[in-house]
């Protein structure tokens, strides 16, 4: 993911507050869909939002988003800098906007989607439960 920084600050902010312990959260969801078996396309330009994963035949994408930038709600990790709080809170918020129309869009267009939060790796057998319900289309039971 990069996004624009409007200056050193925020950049070093940031940097303070995304760097990850370990593997990035879009490679450890990489790794639960293959243990799925999913086939799956990275960044689809295509698609509404760019998901990081998606199978446009199989109609599902999945996005992970880190709890800083999209601004996780109740989450401890949606934390909103004191300084400039007003411009924080206001790309927050676009960036929100954004994501739901992303969703909203894939959605229309018969996509089943699911956001994946970095706070949610920390138990990979939720992420997995969460997967399998767009991964999987319902079953129609035949009497
Ligand atoms: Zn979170």
């Amino acid at each position: 993911m990069t996004l624009p920084l409007e200056t050193d600050a925020a950049r070093s902010a940031l940097m303070g507050r995304v760097r990850q312990r370990g593997t990035k959260p879009e490679l450890r969801v990489a790794a639960i869909l293959r243990s799925m078996g999913a086939h799956y396309r990275l960044n689809a330009r295509g698609l509404p939002g760019s998901p990081d994963f998606s199978n446009r035949r199989r109609r599902w994408a999945v996005f992970v988003h880190g709890c800083y930038w999209h601004h996780h709600t109740d989450c401890k990790r949606a934390t909103i800098p004191t300084r400039n709080r007003e411009f924080w809170l206001e790309k927050f918020h676009a960036n929100r906007a954004r994501d739901a129309k992303a969703l909203r869009a894939l959605r229309r267009s018969g996509f089943r989607v699911a956001v994946v939060w970095e706070c949610e790796l920390s138990d990979p057998s939720l992420v997995e439960a969460k997967l399998s319900k767009i991964l999987e289309p319902r079953r129609v039971d035949v009497p």
